[in-house]
């Protein structure tokens, strides 16, 4: 029903993004609460209820083992605290398929003088032969990996890579900020000392706010090392947490009752079954699009729940895929860096209903025929391709003319 209003008023739009998301009605009201001063009782209750449904939102199973920092700042912040706390004067590998990856690899350049990186392509699959066999052969000490790649939609195996760090003596480290909400983070099964993630993503609130979830042991130890951030120092945050429930600087207190109930509603409709739905969204979602011979960068087997990669038809541009859909008030999002212009991302999570995934299908082909039909018109005439031999004789030319 909302998707046929949306259609004739255009006063909202469907997020089929990997966040921002629609956000729930119940988090409009959430974020409107009263005003509070975060150095009173009430934001030290507000900090320790969203840290108790984050250890229930990651299963933790001993919970007295685990602590979580809620940091204002999107989940850049997240991963730019951990990068920056718990490597120390060490060494760190980080493992990139993708452009997150790149990003946790930067990043680390600027706080880790040892930052090594072990990379594949965009979309390629991790090689666990290669991590074991460069962990044999150098002395690393913290391992970092993004769980779910957003540039591509591929979920990067865990456990796998939790178990190599730990035999070689190294910490794990993940971002899970696409992942964490929809996806499963076992941290204790899976050796991970610290996650980042966010609150606008599969948790489904308002930008903003980032948390890291941590081992307790692990956060003790981060006092023995040399601060180098002020604001995103995690040791500072753990202080903090641990002597007042509260944060280091002052909190965008509306976001935190927001990011609240955020996790109120994944726990009341179970962290099982959500995951379920989101998983169901994405399958049904996938069902429709290859219903339209679209392609996916990957396979099936090795996607995230939250999103799919869309190759794009030939002789269609993102842009005006983009364009065209955003008129019917549908947000997608376009491939970056080497995927640019080749691939679209839809992402399902968010308050999007059965309804709204069939009016983005059915919205969807009616734009991919409309831009195919005027390709059609356009691309027949313009038969031979005069600029290609133009252009080579141009450049013989000029090397001549150089000679
Ligand atoms: C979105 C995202 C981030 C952080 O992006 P922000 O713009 O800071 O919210 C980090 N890692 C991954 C895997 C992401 O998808």
């Amino acid at each position: 029903m909302r998707s046929k209003k949306i259609e004739l008023v255009l006063d909202k739009y469907l997020l089929f993004t990997p966040g921002p998301v629609n956000v729930a009605a119940s988090l409009r009201n959430a974020i409107c609460k009263e005003d509070i001063c975060h150095r009173e009782p009430d934001f030290d209750s507000l900090l320790a209820s969203i840290e108790q449904k984050l250890l229930t939102l990651f299963e933790i199973r001993k919970r007295n083992r685990y602590r979580a920092v809620v940091i204002t700042g999107s989940g850049t912040a997240a991963n730019e605290a951990i990068l920056s706390s718990v490597v120390g004067t060490g060494a760190i590998l980080i493992l990139s398929n993708g452009e997150f990856g790149e990003r946790l690899y930067k990043t680390s350049l600027i706080h880790n003088a040892r930052t090594h990186l072990l990379q594949q392509p965009w979309g390629i699959p991790f090689d666990t032969d290669q991590i074991a066999a460069y962990l044999a052969t150098h002395k690393i000490d913290v391992v970092a990996m993004v769980h779910h790649e957003t540039c591509s939609g591929m979920l990067n195996p865990l456990a796998a890579i939790g178990t190599l760090a730990k035999t070689h003596g190294a910490i794990f480290v993940v971002d899970g900020v696409s992942s964490v909400g929809a996806e499963v983070v076992d941290m204790e099964r899976c050796n991970i000392a610290f996650c980042s993630s966010s609150s606008s993503k599969a948790i489904g609130s308002y930008p903003g706010l980032s948390f890291v979830i941590g081992r307790k042991k692990q956060f003790k130890k981060l006092k023995l090392h040399a601060p180098k951030t002020t604001y995103l120092n995690l040791a500072t945050f753990y202080r903090f947490l641990k002597d007042h429930s509260q944060t280091p600087n002052t909190p965008a207190v509306p976001l935190f009752f927001a990011l609240d109930q955020a996790l109120a509603n994944i726990l009341s409709e179970g962290v099982a079954t959500r995951f379920a739905r989101i998983r169901a969204r994405a399958d049904q979602l996938r069902l429709g699009m290859r219903k339209l011979n679209l392609e996916f960068v990957l396979d099936e087997a090795n996607m995230c729940a939250i999103l799919t990669t869309v190759k794009v038809p030939p002789s269609i541009s993102v842009r005006d895929l983009r364009d065209k859909l955003r008129e019917k008030s549908i947000i997608i999002y376009e491939g970056k860096g080497c995927f640019a212009g080749k691939v679209f991302q839809v992402g399902n999570i968010g308050e999007l209903s059965d309804h709204d995934t069939q009016f983005f299908v059915s919205t969807l082909r009616d734009v991919l025929l409309e831009l195919q039909a005027k390709a059609a018109d356009v691309v027949a005439p313009i038969q031979p391709k005069i600029s290609k031999p133009i252009l080579s004789a141009l450049g013989t030319h000029k090397r001549i003319a150089i000679i």
